[in-house]
């Protein structure tokens, strides 16, 4: 089978490399954004979306034009990959999986893709990036497969690229029996054998001293250099918990997913459960503190991330992630199937009313998760979430805009 893998290294730079790499990463966003209001005048006069090839049209005829001239310092094919970004913005605003495009800010997510050119030359730590030349990395560890293409981005003051691979392996055996995982505040994840993981709460230690950074930054006057320090320590931190909560979920996700061969979970709709629980102006929302305490615990621990890992680790290792429907999983008694709200008397306590099973909540979820996830494969039901499964560590860094 095909593995696909990326890898992410810290660039080092010399300083005319870094003058072209900003350069870049601004055409980049210019393209993007006139990309962005091309398609929003169109909309207004009731015409249809440029597809990808009309706007790589409009694209040649900016670079001709003498006020953007400069676009033709940039390669061309990493314009036109902004073009690309825009089109799958779109795409997933239109299935629904993300909001309206917006408008890109300097200072967030700065990045650029090559789609082909890159040469990696790992022996002297240095790749080769067209019209950039050769610049040096942190190789911090061996790139296995060919270089199909390259990102670089840019986050707290570091260049960074992430390379991504393809080869050949073969088809691995799965290992071990079949689980159901059971999503939580208390436990991160409760597997039906009984183990759980204890959650990550790396957000909530940070979240004192990040406060406080953020109230020294607003009190300083906007872009004056103390602003600009007080800035760079807010970055800092964002940057550490994203890297701590990207450790962590990469180690539960691969330690679960080299024993499992298959592995169930509640197919559960992070992104609405994440949204606003404030409402909008015509309908003001139900519970606003208790939905927006639990909804930064759910992001803190990465639930969406944790399942996208735990679905290109199984393929990997052979196995495969079934999600199951979520409804009652955690009412209903694994032993007598007695659906009540009365089984869960408290959070963490599940004791049935018809049978008297009694066990640890988390786990009976888990229990019936792995239960249900036998019978939508037995059924041959398919409860997919219809995204396809990226093999790529999602650049987990936060930029502030400015
Ligand atoms: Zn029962």
């Amino acid at each position: 089978m095909q593995r696909l893998q990326a890898y992410r290294f810290e660039l080092q730079p010399n300083g005319k490399q870094q003058r072209q790499m900003r350069r870049f990463a601004g055409s980049c966003r210019f393209v993007y954004n006139k990309a962005l209001a091309l398609q929003q005048e169109r909309h207004k006069a009731g015409e249809k979306n440029l597809g990808y090839a009309a706007l790589c049209k409009a694209l040649t005829e900016w670079k001709a034009q003498p006020q953007t001239l400069w676009l033709s310092e940039t390669p061309s094919q990493t314009l036109q990959q902004a073009l690309k970004n825009l089109e799958r913005a779109y795409k997933n605003f239109f299935e629904k999986r993300a909001d309206f495009p917006r408008f890109k800010k300097k200072g967030m997510g700065d990045s650029f893709r090559y789609p082909q050119g890159v040469k990696l030359d790992q022996g002297n730590s240095r790749v080769f990036l067209p019209k950039l030349g050769w610049l040096r990395y942190r190789n911090s560890r061996g790139v296995l497969g060919e270089v199909k293409n390259a990102t670089v981005s840019h986050s707290c003051g570091k260049w960074f690229v992430s390379i991504q691979t393809e080869r050949e392996v073969d088809q691995p055996l799965p290992q071990g029996e079949a689980v159901g995982i059971d999503m939580g505040i208390a436990r991160f994840a409760t597997l039906s054998d009984g183990s759980y993981l204890d959650p990550l709460n790396s957000f909530k230690k940070h979240q004192q001293r990040l406060a406080r950074y953020q109230r020294a930054m607003s009190r300083k006057v906007k872009f004056s250099n103390n602003w600009k320090k007080a800035k760079t320590n807010v970055q800092r931190i964002h940057t550490r918990i994203a890297n701590a909560r990207k450790d962590f979920l990469h180690k539960a996700s691969c330690q679960i997913s080299q024993n499992h061969a298959m592995i169930a979970i509640e197919d559960l709709r992070i992104r609405n459960m994440s949204k606003s629980a404030r409402g909008n102006s015509e309908q003001h929302g139900k519970m606003v503190k208790q939905k927006s305490g639990l909804n930064r615990s759910i992001l803190d621990q990465g639930w969406f991330e944790f399942r996208r890992q735990l679905e290109y680790k199984s393929a990997w290792n052979g196995g495969f992630v079934v999600a199951v429907p979520p409804q009652y999983t955690s009412q209903t008694c694994p032993c007598c199937g007695h659906v009540s709200k009365d089984n869960r008397q408290t959070q963490a306590r599940f004791e049935c009313v018809d049978c008297g099973f009694e066990e640890n909540a988390d786990l009976v979820g888990a229990i019936n998760i792995l239960a249900r996830g036998h019978r939508v494969l037995a059924c041959g039901e398919t409860v997919q979430s219809g995204r396809s499964v990226k093999q790529e560590p999602a650049e987990a860094t936060q930029a502030i805009a400015a």
